[in-house]
């Protein structure tokens, strides 16, 4: 089966978010995706991934990831977090964190664990 990814990046994230995709593009082109709806849109725009997305993070977004990963429909989360900016949303965010935790989804919150991921999974894949 395609790995299921779910791409999240807050706002001072998103640069780093497309180019990451961007390192892993033809990697990603085989993957079923998942964003929240701002990041989502840049990767579709930027890149030309197919993705599906969800609200925005701060309407709901991040919840609407949740579900879908306690349905068991998400194998992985990439979730560029600003740790450095408060967010309105951030109960979201830590039921997102909580929920990957609750079902043993790997969740990558930062660019380095990210990396470590998607190689993984892209050398899997190979
Ligand atoms: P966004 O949501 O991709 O719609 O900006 C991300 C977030 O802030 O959680």
């Amino acid at each position: 089966m395609k790995p299921r990814i779910a791409l999240i990046a807050h706002d001072k994230k998103k640069d780093d978010m497309i180019a990451l995709a961007a390192e892993y593009v033809d990697f990603l082109r085989g993957c079923t995706l998942s964003a929240t709806g701002t990041t989502g849109g840049r990767l579709i725009n930027e890149l030309g991934l197919d993705v599906t997305r969800m609200h925005s993070g701060p309407v709901g977004g991040d919840l609407q990831i949740g579900a879908q990963l306690v349905e068991g429909e998400i194998d992985c989360v990439i979730f560029l977090r600003d740790p450095m900016t408060p967010q309105p949303h951030e109960p979201d965010i830590n039921a997102l964190v909580r929920a990957c935790d609750v079902h043993n989804i790997p969740c990558a919150t930062n660019l380095a664990s990210a990396h470590l991921v998607l190689s993984q999974l892209q050398s899997k894949a190979d």
